[in-house]
């Protein structure tokens, strides 16, 4: 089959060659419940870029073994083969993949409780083993399969997988508390945020703040389901203030983590309100006695479980969350990830073999 493989890391992010388009063996069936999948698209993941530049090498390559690999790790398609216990799936449905394969079958105590994305020796398809879904074929568990509804096709779909799932389980932490006429502001909205403010408005009545600093993506996110939109032009917490009565929101969504984007995330978060940090790349500062003082919490944000991927897959079912995407054909890969790179993608590329 066909692959797009990384060969190295380049930490300058300077090349223009990132992944090369190579012929390499199918993937076979070994256990029982194994299936493999046709991928019909793969979203092209801001991680990946995280990936090529080697932010991930000390937790995913500590050893220096992983390269070359292939990329991909949001994925969805037709199943090709089940294995002998695979039941329910069979050739030619339409899935969508839960992004982290259990080490243990479904059987270790974080897996009982459905937090697969914990699992004691879990993999990750695109992330930290060889295979990923930048191919034609994929191998996956029958644990991590959703079907896709008919209203849908896996290209619809494949960056749920990770970019909306991660969306929808903020977006379903913050509903939980905010109240209408309550505030929530979003930081970033692109291929995580445009979701996260879908997810949003379907679930709750609450304000929506958009917080960009890309005034076609501010534009764009806008309909989905802003109240107010902020442009980052060095008054935004000034601006969030003024729209919060000078309080500060009671959840802040912070998809972009870097650049100086937590600070500001945590001076627009009111006193017992919660900031959520979804993207990444810088550290978090805040002194403790200020902690203590607002009493706000900070929320880590990982991906979300199979059964919220099923929820969100449901939203979409009711076209209450659609998902903004850009069409790249496999091996088109290299241009896909310099696009993201150099901001020119709206949404979510995905990757269509
Ligand atoms: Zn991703």
């Amino acid at each position: 089959m066909k692959a797009q493989v990384l060969h190295s890391y380049d930490p300058e992010m300077k090349q223009d060659v990132w992944v090369k388009e190579e012929e390499v063996p199918n993937p076979k069936l070994e256990k029982a419940s194994d299936v493999i999948v046709k991928i019909g698209a793969a979203g092209v993941c801001r991680t990946d870029l995280h990936v090529i530049e080697g932010e991930w090498r000390h937790i995913q390559d500590p050893d220096d073994k992983l390269l070359p690999c292939v990329m991909g790790h949001e994925n969805a398609g037709w199943i090709e083969e089940v294995g002998s216990d695979v039941e329910g799936f069979k050739k030619g449905d339409s899935v969508i993949l839960h992004p982290i394969i259990s080490g243990t079958n479904g059987t270790c105590l974080s897996c009982r409780k459905g937090l697969d994305t914990h699992a004691e020796n879990g993999i990750f398809p695109g992330l930290n083993v060889k295979e990923g879904g930048y191919s034609e074929l994929l191998k996956t568990s029958v644990r991590n399969l959703i079907k896709i509804p008919n209203t849908l096709t896996p290209k619809d779909v494949a960056p749920f997988s990770d970019a909306g799932l991660t969306a929808y389980r903020v977006a379903k932490k913050a509903t939980r508390h905010l109240l209408p006429g309550e505030n929530c502001v979003v930081i970033g909205a692109g291929g995580l945020g445009h979701i996260a403010i879908q997810c949003l408005k379907a679930m709750c009545a609450a304000n929506i703040i958009i917080v960009e600093k890309s005034e076609t993506a501010l534009k764009h996110a806008m309909p989905l389901g802003g109240d107010h939109g902020v442009l980052i032009d060095g008054n935004e917490v000034e601006r969030v203030m003024e729209l919060t009565k000078g309080l500060g929101a009671e959840a802040v969504i912070d998809m972009v983590g870097e650049k100086g984007s937590t600070s500001m995330g945590l001076s627009m978060t009111k006193n017992t309100g919660s900031y959520y940090i979804v993207g990444y790349g810088e550290d978090i500062k805040i002194k403790s006695v200020d902690m203590i003082i607002s009493e706000r919490n900070i929320i880590g944000n990982l991906i979300g479980t199979w059964s919220e991927l099923y929820e969100l897959m449901e939203l979409a079912n009711k076209d209450l969350v659609r998902l903004s995407m850009q069409e790249y054909k496999l091996s088109e890969a290299n241009k896909a990830l310099h696009d993201l790179n150099n901001g020119l993608v709206k949404g979510r590329a995905v990757l269509v073999p």
